[in-house]
Parts: structure tokens; C-alpha cells; sequence
């Protein structure tokens, strides 16, 4: 089932999750793990991240080193196939342009399709280490923009070179990132929010937003987003914070600030037990004053701790 079908079909806020494969080469069984003990709050959707290749270097015997490339965490599609027969849920593979020319697009669409996903939450991808900004595929996509267009012709029957009529139209309900504290690359969130509406007019259907720690900027954004006509369904995205060092990566990876009130009481505790449990409090605040501003669905990063994601709904589902 489509994501915006079942926002119009809830009269309460949503729950729903994001999950990485594993590592290469680990056993699918520490996603199952992961799921299970979120599934007794019926996530409405799972979505399964994509992560394009990275280059290592290899040392031969004679000393010199050899560039491979390498992709860590396989397996988006077939962990989407996994969680659907596994849990009869719907699975929302995230699809990037970054290392996809436009062709190979076109191919995992099919995949996906013939698999029957309902939904892709449609992504730029970040650049790879080596480079130091995004650089698509010569004959792949630049923006998300140009990824949502490019869905939005196959669901319309109209494939990249095949000039036969009556082709299979696919129907996938599309999604797309946005950021409440603007996009680490975007010069100011004027600009942000003016590229966020040309994904929604070319035919994005629903947003979820990059994580964020303090509930004024979602709101703010939220009405941002209405003032310049982009109207649909915004989804927050959660993450809970369970260490004191993800108080200075997540700033410097997700462009988004910790407010003061918070960071004063993680600065307090003395062990990572304890800023779980500030963390675990600080989230349920959130999510508390989120679904009294009615927020179609409260969609968490996971990253592998269930048990926290488990403690948080349990307080507000
Ligand atoms: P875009 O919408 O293409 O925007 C990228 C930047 O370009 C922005 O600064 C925007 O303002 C600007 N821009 C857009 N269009 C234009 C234009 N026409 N001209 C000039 N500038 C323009 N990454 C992964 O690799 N795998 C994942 O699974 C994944 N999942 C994610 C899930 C969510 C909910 C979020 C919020 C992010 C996720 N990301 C993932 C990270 C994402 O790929 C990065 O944040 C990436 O840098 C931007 O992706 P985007 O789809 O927002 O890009």
C-alpha cells in the first residue's frame, strides 16, 4: 500500500521505521532482530537505506596498492522482499542517483516493481569520500529532482529507449528527503525549499524530514512549506540520541543543531547509560508535542537500537 494511502486512512499519528542492511558479508537475522520487537506498535512502513560503493585500497604482494570498489552494506532490495514476506509490511527501498547512470535506474525500477513495492523514498545520495562534492554518473542523474522525474515516467508507461506503445506502467508512490535545518550543501534554505518544491511539483508525494532535535525548526519549516504551496504529507523523522559523542558528529554529519536545554543535560551525565536515558526522555518530549500538532507519522532512524525506538513508542503509541 501506497505511504500516503495510509496517512489518508489513519485518524492518529503513524509509526513507521528506517533500517540499514548489514554489513556485508553479516546475517540478515540481525535486521529481523531489529524489527521484531518494534513490530507489536505496527510500523506502517520500514524503509531500507541505500549505500552506493566506496573505494578501498588493497595492498598487492610486490607493495603496491590497488584502488577496489567496494559497496559495505548490500542488499537494500532483497531485505525490502525479506520484510514484506517476512512481516506483511510495506518496505520503502530508498533509491539514490549517486553510481546509477539513468539505465540502471530504469532496471532496479523494474526490480522493484515486479517485486511489488508500492513506494521509493527517492534520494541525490551523499558524495563518496574520495570526492569532494556529488558527481553523478556521466549518463546517471544530478538531483533527486531528476530521479523523481525519471519514476514518474515509468509509472506513466514511458521507458528510457523503448519506443514500443502500451509499455507496463509502474505505480510507485514517490518520496523525498527534506531538511529542517536546511541541506549542508544548499547556499540558504530559501533556495533549499525552492529545489524541496520542484521535487513535489514534478510529482513527490510525500516528504520525510532529515532528524532533528529541536521541534520549533520542524514547525517553522512545516509552515515554510505551506506558504510556498507545498502541500503534502511532511513525515518528522526521529532519531534517538544514546551517546555523548553522537552530541558532536550528528551537528557535523546532519548540518542540525542540539538545542541548549538538551545539551546542558547531556553534558551532565557521566556514563553513555545515562545520556541514553536523557536521550530516551528528550525523544518522547518530541514525539509527546509532534502528535499533538497532529504529524501524519513519526518515523524513527533506528540504526540498530531497537530497544531505545521500543521504549519511545511504548511511552506514545
Ligand atoms: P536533492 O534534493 O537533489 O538536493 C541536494 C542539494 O542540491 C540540496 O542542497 C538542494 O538544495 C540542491 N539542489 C536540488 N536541486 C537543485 C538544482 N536543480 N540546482 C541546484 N541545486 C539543487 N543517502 C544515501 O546515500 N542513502 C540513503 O538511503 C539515504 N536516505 C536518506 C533518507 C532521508 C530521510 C534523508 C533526509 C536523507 C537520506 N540520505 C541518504 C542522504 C541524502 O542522500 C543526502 O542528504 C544528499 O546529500 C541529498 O539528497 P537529496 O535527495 O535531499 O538531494
Amino acid at each position: 500500500m501506497k505511504v500516503v494511502d495510509h496517512i489518508k486512512q489513519a485518524n492518529s499519528t503513524l509509526f513507521s521505521i528506517e533500517i540499514l542492511p548489514p554489513l556485508k558479508g553479516k546475517s540478515i537475522h540481525s535486521i529481523f532482530d531489529g524489527i521484531d520487537p518494534l513490530m507489536e506498535f505496527k510500523p506502517s512502513f520500514v524503509d531500507v537505506t541505500y549505500h552506493r560503493e566506496e573505494y578501498i585500497y588493497k595492498q598487492r604482494a610486490d607493495g603496491t596498492s590497488e584502488k577496489l570498489s567496494t559497496r559495505k552494506r548490500p542488499g537494500t532490495v532483497g531485505i525490502c522482499a525479506a520484510i514484506m514476506n517476512k512481516y506483511k509490511v510495506d518496505a520503502v527501498p530508498h533509491i539514490i542517483c549517486g553510481g546509477f547512470s539513468k539505465e540502471e535506474t530504469e532496471n532496479a525500477l523494474i526490480d522493484l516493481h515486479f517485486l511489488g513495492i508500492d513506494n521509493v523514498l527517492a534520494l541525490r545520495g551523499d558524495s563518496i569520500k574520495s570526492e569532494p562534492a556529488f558527481i553523478p554518473e556521466p549518463d546517471g542523474n544530478a538531483y533527486a529532482l531528476d530521479l523523481v522525474k525519471q519514476t514518474v515516467l515509468m509509472n506513466k508507461g514511458k521507458y528510457l529507449h523503448e519506443e514500443l506503445s502500451e509499455l507496463s506502467q509502474t505505480n510507485f508512490c514517490i518520496g523525498v528527503a527534506a531538511y529542517p535545518e536546511k541541506h549542508i550543501d544548499a547556499p540558504s534554505m530559501d533556495s533549499d525549499l525552492k529545489y524541496l518544491k520542484q521535487k513535489v511539483d514534478a510529482g513527490a508525494e510525500y516528504i520525510v524530514t532529515q532528524m532533528f532535535f529541536d521541534n520549533s525548526k520542524f514547525f517553522k519549516f512545516v509552515k515554510d512549506c505551506r506558504a510556498m504551496g507545498i502541500n503534502v504529507p511532511i513525515i518528522p523523522g526521529l532519531k534517538i540520541l544514546t551517546t555523548k559523542k553522537q552530541a558532536t558528529i550528528l551537528p557535523k554529519i546532519f548540518h542540525l543543531e542540539i538545542p541548549s536545554p538538551f545539551m546542558e543535560q547531556i553534558e551532565k551525565c557521566k556514563t553513555d547509560q545515562e545520556v541514553k536515558e536523557v536521550g530516551i526522555e528528550w525523544s518522547i518530549h518530541q514525539s509527546k508535542e509532534l502528535i499533538k500538532q497532529s504529524v501524519p507519522c513519526l518515523h524513527f532512524y533506528t540504526m540498530g537500537t531497537s530497544d531505545v525506538t521500543k521504549r519511545v513508542a511504548s511511552e506514545v503509541f
